[in-house]
């Protein structure tokens, strides 16, 4: 069971009916995870893993912390039966809700089963239970079928960046190394509210954009980097405006290619190329003021911006080249400055894939476990009437609840689900909450019966 509260009153409950128990509370939440058995089984050994901890010990950004610590835990138990000596793993969880928050939850159940299996050994039979929040065609659902599931890499080798109009001048230096790097409009600037809590919980259009276009949002306030729905941010420090941004070449491995520098225009991020060699662009160039001794012209696909290089010293394209030359001059220095934490780079195949995720904000995650969903046949591929429901609260509905079973185990008979014809009342409205006066919970039970073999 998971989201438990008054976990005291159901103990004494279960025990009057010969169940055993383990409990794991939520950090400061009223809730938690229960597993009962009954006394047939023994338990061997148990783990509550709280998945902040996991964040705690690495050293992530503040933003990647404020995005992934969610206070949600799991708890798994190994159980024995007294007869036979053999045992299995039975784990529940409840995993971290909301659309926009897919990446949180496939890193808390890679760390779920990361840890299971380091913790007891990935050879015993798994039964993972639990609100996973996770819809059947999602990545996670595939995560746990297919064991190995590739997600888009968000905060290594990034080249989309939002920027805080507040430091728009970022916008330059990083548009001349080739980057994609768009700045806050005046008016989404506008609509930011000044007050410090308004900054912490309200809607911020420089967010949600960066959210929208999966643009890593670039910032000198903390308080906006550390938004815990900011998809991805990095905190610029104002004071320290170039080493800021060397960290941040550094931090998000930006491609630092010559070959990449001046491709895009610094005015409008545009994509900077060639100027065609015909009568109108090259009259449109002579009206920029472009120089007629044949060196290389280059125009803005965007806002028709007309480039060139120019040996003058005092020239915009000198200063341009001089700004690169200085940026990329800081971040090699910085590296070798800090050739220790490389080092400690090299390591990497003693990291788990979970801890790779959380620094890169993507990668391949994987597992050993060869699981299938109890409920597989019946749950549904796609939105439609006949599509089994195991969830209904404030209009949203779905099939998010799973019991996910390796092989060793054989399933003969299970609750069964409703499905959406079965609950709605009104054709085109949401479905009614599940949760009301004469029903403890938003979810609906599931239960299988299972014989186990090793
Ligand atoms: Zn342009």
């Amino acid at each position: 069971m998971q989201e438990v509260e008054d976990a005291d009153q159901w103990q004494a409950h279960l025990q009057g009916l010969g169940y055993d128990i383990a409990l794991a509370q939520r950090p400061g939440r009223a809730d938690g995870c229960l597993i009962g058995w009954l006394p047939k089984l023994r338990c061997k050994g148990k783990m509550i893993l709280n998945f902040d901890d996991c964040l705690s010990l690495q050293k992530v950004p503040p933003s990647v912390f404020a995005r992934f610590a969610r206070k949600n835990i799991a708890l798994v138990v190994e159980l024995e039966d007294e007869g036979s000596g053999k045992s299995f793993l039975l784990a529940t969880t409840h995993l971290y809700w909301g659309s926009e928050h897919e990446d949180v939850r496939l890193w808390q159940l890679q760390v779920l089963l990361e840890s299971a299996a380091s913790h007891f050994g990935s050879h015993k039979p798994l039964a993972l239970c639990g609100d996973l929040n996770m819809l059947p065609w999602g990545s996670g659902y595939k995560l746990l079928q297919t064991g190995r599931l590739e997600v888009p890499r968000k905060f290594r080798n990034v080249e989309r960046f939002l920027v805080d109009r507040d430091i728009s001048k970022a916008a330059k230096p990083l548009r001349l190394l080739g980057l994609d790097v768009s700045v806050e409009s005046g008016e989404e600037r506008e609509q930011r509210p000044e007050a410090s809590q308004g900054l912490r919980t309200a809607k911020i259009p420089l967010v949600s954009r960066a959210a929208r276009e999966a643009r890593v949002l670039v910032s000198a306030s903390k308080r906006l980097v550390n938004r815990a729905d900011a998809s991805l941010a990095y905190f610029i420090d104002a004071r320290q405006f170039e080493m800021s941004l060397a960290k941040l070449c550094i931090d998000l491995a930006v491609d630092l290619s010559p070959e990449r520098f001046y491709t895009r225009c610094v005015k409008c991020n545009g994509r900077v190329i060639p100027l065609a060699d015909n009568e109108q662009e090259q009259d449109r160039a002579r009206a920029f003021g472009a120089p007629e001794s044949g060196i290389p012209l280059f125009t803005c696909t965007m806002c028709g911006q007309i480039y060139w290089f120019s040996r003058d010293e005092g020239s915009a394209s000198a200063r341009a080249r001089l700004q690169v030359d200085n940026l990329v001059k800081l971040v090699e220095k910085t590296m070798q400055h800090e050739g220790l934490r490389c080092k400690q780079e090299l390591r990497e195949d003693l990291v788990m894939a979970s801890s790779h995720f959380l620094r890169d904000g993507g990668g391949c995650l994987e597992h050993c476990w060869n699981l299938r969903s109890a409920y597989e046949d019946v749950e549904p591929k796609e939105r439609n009437l006949h599509e089994t429901v195991t969830n209904s609260k404030y209009g949203f509905h779905g099939c998010i609840d799973y019991i996910w079973l390796s092989p060793d185990f054989q399933q003969y008979q299970r609750l069964q689900l409703p499905t959406v014809s079965d609950l709605i009342e009104e054709p085109g409205k949401p479905l009614p909450s599940m949760v009301s006066s004469g029903w403890p919970s938003d979810h609906w039970p599931m239960a299988v019966d299972i014989t186990w073999t090793t």
